[in-house]
């Protein structure tokens, strides 16, 4: 006689943890996309804190039948873990397992509605998420001076027009410079300015 957990029991146990592995150091995702699309992988077990039947790891001849089978006796873990648990119930004890729980509970009650954290964006995203709004526009493109002008006549501008935004991924830029000349130039040569008498950013290009 075993008291398994009923697949309503089990959807609880998961729901309640997230879906994710409550080990503390392994929080792994337990479920996901199948190729077919109208099937989902489980790589989680609703794992028993103490054993469905006696002789089982941490086995509690105390409780009844329906606290054995019941969600409070049940911990979400992957694959993974729940075989690792079961293995050392000495190392693993039913005092651990509580405490995993309750720390994996806690933490899917206090991210239930948070909005993920924003991904750090690299500096070449970043320019290149301000460049594509362009796309189509015209923006001043202005040449600074090379390090050996830079030397005889300081850092400023050397040359200015404006140019047309044709596209931008995270590498370069291509310009229409006129109905002839395309240019394309690496994001990491640009800087930004503003160009206030039309309204449009100013692409600062510096030569390395
Ligand atoms: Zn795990």
């Amino acid at each position: 006689m075993r008291d398994d957990f009923a697949e309503e029991v089990k959807r609880v146990i998961a729901s309640r943890a997230n879906q994710r592995c409550s080990n503390p150091d392994c929080r792994a995702t337990t479920c996901g996309p199948q190729d077919d699309p109208a099937k989902f992988l489980n790589f989680g077990v609703a794992a028993h804190i103490t054993a469905a039947s006696p002789g089982g790891p941490r086995y509690d001849a105390t409780l009844t039948s329906e606290q054995r089978s019941s969600a409070s006796n049940g911990i979400w873990l992957c694959q993974n873990c729940a075989k690792l648990v079961d293995n050392d119930e000495s190392q693993f004890d039913v005092g651990l397992l509580k405490a995993w729980k309750y720390i994996r509970e806690h933490d899917a009650r206090m991210s239930i509605g948070q909005t993920a954290p924003p991904v750090q964006d690299t500096d070449s995203q970043r320019k290149c998420r301000k460049i594509l709004q362009w796309v189509g526009k015209q923006v001043m493109l202005v040449k600074m001076a090379t390090p050996q002008q830079e030397m005889s006549m300081g850092a400023r501008p050397w040359a200015s027009q404006y140019v047309a935004v044709l596209e931008c991924n995270e590498f370069y830029v291509r310009l229409k410079v006129n109905d002839a000349i395309t240019r394309s130039i690496p994001l990491e040569n640009l800087r930004f300015g503003r160009d206030d008498k039309y309204g449009c950013i100013e692409l600062l290009e510096y030569s390395r």
